[in-house]
C-alpha cells in the first residue's frame, strides 16, 4: 500500500516520522510554487474554497506518482471541509483513477484517528498505535516551537533570509528524528542554533498577530509566505492558530495546556455567541485578546468564499474600531498576485510604524 495525504503547513513532516516507524510507504506530493499552478484547479468547482483545490491537486499528483490509497479527515459541522473527501473521491473516480480512500470520520476523537492509523498500517496493537500517535503530536509541537523561534528572531536578523534558511534546515533535523529522545536532543540543538544567529536586538519592531482559517495560515504556498515577509519587514509575529492546539483541543494529548478555543469563546461573547464554523470563533476571540495584550496590528487570512471567516471578518472590523487596533484582511484564491499583496503588506507596516514610532523604520538601521 502506498498512501498519500494532502499538505497543510508542516503537517506531513509530523506524520511522516510515525508512519515510517509503522513501515507505511508514503508518497509525498510536491508543493505548487504558487496558487495559480495548482493541479486541482482544472477539476474543482470554481466557487469552492482554496483548501479544496490545493488538496485535490495534491491527490492528483500523488496518484500520478504511484499512490494507491488516499487519506483525509471527514467530519461534520458548519464548515464544508467534512464533505470534501467525499467530493474529492467522486471527482478522482470520474477522472479515471483507481484507489482506496480512507477517511477519519470523526477527527475529534482519538479512537477514530487510531482506527485510521490501523487501516493505513495494518498494525493491530492499540498501544503501539497510540504511542506513534503521541509521537506525531510531539513532532507537531516541535514544529510549532520551531516556527515560534523563527517568528521571534526574524525581525532582528542581520542577514536577510538567514532565519528562513535556518528554519528549513531545522525542519529536516526534526524530520530525521525517529523517537522522543532523539527529538528532544534535536530541539536542544535547534534552540542553540537560533541563539547563535547574529541579531540586532536594538531594532524597533511592531508586534502583529496572524489569525484566520487554519489551512491558509499554515500553508505558506497558499498565503504567499506572509509571515516571512512581515518578519523581514520588521514585525514580530505571533500565530494565533496552530495545528498542535487544534489537535490538543480535540484529543487532549497535553491536558495541562490552556484551551485556546474556550478562552477565545469567552472573549468573543460580546460579539459572537455561537461558533460559525472553521476558526471563526478563534479569529474573533483572539482579536480581542491581542488587542488587550497591546499588539500593534492583526493580519487576518481567509480563503475567498470561506463563510466562517467572512462572518469573522465583519465582526473583527467592529472590534478593530472598539479597541483601536488595525486589522488587515487578506483573502486568497488562485487569482491572487503576490506583488499586489506585497504592496498591501508594506502599506500596513508603514501605517503601524508611523502610529507607534511617528515614522517609518528602515529595517537595516
Ligand atoms: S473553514 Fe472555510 S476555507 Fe476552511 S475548509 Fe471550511 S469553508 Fe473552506
Amino acid at each position: 500500500m502506498k498512501i498519500a495525504f494532502p499538505h497543510m503547513g508542516t503537517l506531513s513532516i509530523a506524520f511522516m516520522g510515525a508512519l515510517r516507524n509503522l513501515n507505511v510507504e508514503v508518497v509525498v506530493p510536491h508543493r505548487a510554487a504558487k496558487n495559480s499552478d495548482l493541479l486541482g484547479l482544472k477539476h474543482s468547482p470554481e466557487f469552492v474554497c482554496l483548501p479544496f483545490k490545493l488538496n485535490l491537486g495534491n491527490f492528483i499528483e500523488a496518484l500520478n506518482n504511484g499512490a494507491d490509497t488516499l487519506v483525509m479527515i471527514g467530519g461534520s459541522g458548519p464548515c464544508r471541509l467534512g464533505y470534501y473527501s467525499v467530493v474529492h473521491e467522486q471527482i478522482l473516480q470520474r477522472l479515471g483513477y483507481s484507489f482506496d480512500f480512507i477517511r477519519t470520520d470523526n477527527p475529534d476523537q482519538l479512537k477514530s484517528i487510531v482506527q485510521t492509523m490501523r487501516e493505513v498500517s495494518g498494525v493491530h496493537s492499540r498501544i503501539r498505535l497510540v504511542r506513534e500517535f503521541y509521537f506525531i503530536m510531539q513532532r507537531l509541537d516541535a514544529l510549532d516551537r520551531l516556527d515560534w523561534m523563527a517568528h521571534q528572531t526574524r525581525p532582528y536578523e542581520i542577514e536577510r533570509g538567514a532565519v528562513t534558511r535556518l528554519r528549513n534546515t531545522c525542519i529536516e533535523l526534526i524530520d530525521q528524528s525517529r523517537n522522543w529522545s532523539e527529538l528532544r536532543r534535536v530541539m536542544r540543538a535547534i534552540k542553540q542554533k537560533f541563539q547563535a544567529l547574529p541579531q540586532d536586538t536594538s531594532r524597533k519592531i511592531v508586534r502583529i498577530a496572524v489569525l484566520g482559517e487554519i489551512f491558509i495560515v499554515l500553508e505558506t504556498v497558499a498565503n504567499t509566505h506572509i509571515e516571512e515577509k512581515l518578519g523581514e519587514m520588521g514585525a514580530l509575529i505571533e500565530r494565533g492558530v496552530t495545528i498542535a492546539n487544534w489537535f490538543n483541543e480535540r484529543v487532549h494529548y497535553a491536558p495541562w495546556r490552556r484551551n485556546q478555543t474556550k478562552r477565545a469563546k469567552r472573549l468573543a461573547q460580546p460579539y459572537l455567541k455561537n461558533n460559525a464554523g472553521g476558526e471563526s470563533l478563534l479569529s474573533v476571540g483572539k482579536t480581542v485578546e491581542y488587542a488587550r495584550r497591546g499588539f500593534d496590528g492583526i493580519v487576518h487570512l481567509l480563503p475567498l468564499t470561506c463563510m466562517p471567516e467572512l462572518i469573522a471578518q465583519v465582526i473583527m472590523d467592529k472590534i478593530s474600531r472598539d479597541y483601536r487596533i488595525p486589522v488587515l484582511h487578506l483573502s486568497f484564491d488562485e487569482h491572487v498576485t503576490e506583488m499586489g499583496y506585497n504592496t498591501r503588506l508594506e502599506a500596513f507596516m508603514d501605517m503601524l510604524q508611523r502610529k507607534k514610532f511617528g515614522r517609518t523604520i528602515n529595517r537595516n538601521k
